[in-house]
């Protein structure tokens, strides 16, 4: 990917950080974003470039301000010359039955989760444009499949990446750009760390007991999902290997959305 200029929102933490991990290893030019404190993130970012030897830059663009998102894309382009890779990663969770779930909670999921996903890709498909070639890749998740209970905007949210991603997939046929999702099932990051210890205090168990239990009950592998597995699904879309695949999915969820 050396030359290929990839823009990872959301990569702070968790799958991002991986993702930006996985392209900066094929020495990609890498664009993080996400929230955390500033000096964290600086030796992160500094980290990632002197491992694998490439410039890493950081954009703190709020994914629940399009005007930042815009900036997000354009300032990568003024910088680098182009966003060759998109993928938007950034999300959050927040469980609560539909009668309980906070309004507002609710708006944030479809800002991060959703409309972010619809200003990134809306400002980066010109460019891509012009250049002839360019990978959108979206993280939805199994819940872009399937229910859950308590996690109503979640699930919103997910199933309505998978139908963004067919439609920028449609409009952009032909013209070198694809748009394809990962769709993970139980990763180990703060997100799902957060779920194991609601369950834990919940049920009174320990933590391994709780992991165990969350993971078997929706996982029949019951294993996580790995960053490098993720990575190496990234990498794959980015390529030319899957040049001709556009508007799909690739599951990783041990299972899940077999059941
Ligand atoms: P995480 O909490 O580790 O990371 C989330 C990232 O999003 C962080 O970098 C955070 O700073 C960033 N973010 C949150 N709000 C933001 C905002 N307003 N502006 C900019 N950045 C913001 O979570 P994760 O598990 O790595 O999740 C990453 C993606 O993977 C999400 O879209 C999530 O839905 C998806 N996913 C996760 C799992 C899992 O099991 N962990 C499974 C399926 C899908």
């Amino acid at each position: 990917m050396r030359g290929k200029t990839v823009i990872v929102t959301g990569s702070t933490s968790g799958i991002g950080a991986a993702l930006a991990g996985a392209f900066a290893g094929t020495g990609a030019t890498v664009v993080l974003n996400g929230l955390g404190g500033a000096e964290e993130i600086e030796a992160a970012r500094r980290t990632l470039a002197e491992r694998h030897g490439v410039e890493v830059l950081y954009h703190g663009a709020d994914m629940t301000r399009p005007e930042e998102i815009s900036d997000l894309i354009a300032s990568t382009e003024r910088r680098f010359g182009a966003v060759d890779i998109l993928v938007n990663n950034a999300g959050v969770q927040h469980t609560d039955r539909i009668e309980d779930f906070p309004p507002e909670k609710w708006d944030a999921l479809i800002a991060i989760n959703l409309t972010a996903v619809f200003h990134a890709t809306a400002a980066a498909l010109p460019l891509m444009k012009r250049k002839g070639w360019g990978r959108v890749i979206n993280v939805a998740s199994n819940h872009a499949f399937g229910g859950g209970v308590t996690k109503c905007a979640y699930v919103a949210t997910k199933h309505a990446v998978l139908g963004l991603t067919k439609v920028t997939a449609l409009e952009t046929a032909g013209s070198g750009i694809t748009c394809n999702a990962i769709c993970p099932g139980w990763v180990k990051t703060p997100l799902v760390d957060a779920q194991i210890e609601a369950r834990a205090a919940r049920d009174g168990l320990d933590i391994e007991e709780a992991t165990w239990r969350l993971l078997i009950e929706q996982q029949p592998s019951g294993r996580f999902t790995m960053f490098e597995q993720l990575g190496a699904a990234a990498l794959f879309l980015a390529s030319d290997a899957a040049a001709n695949m556009t508007g799909s999915s690739i599951t990783q969820d041990g299972g899940w959305t077999a059941l």
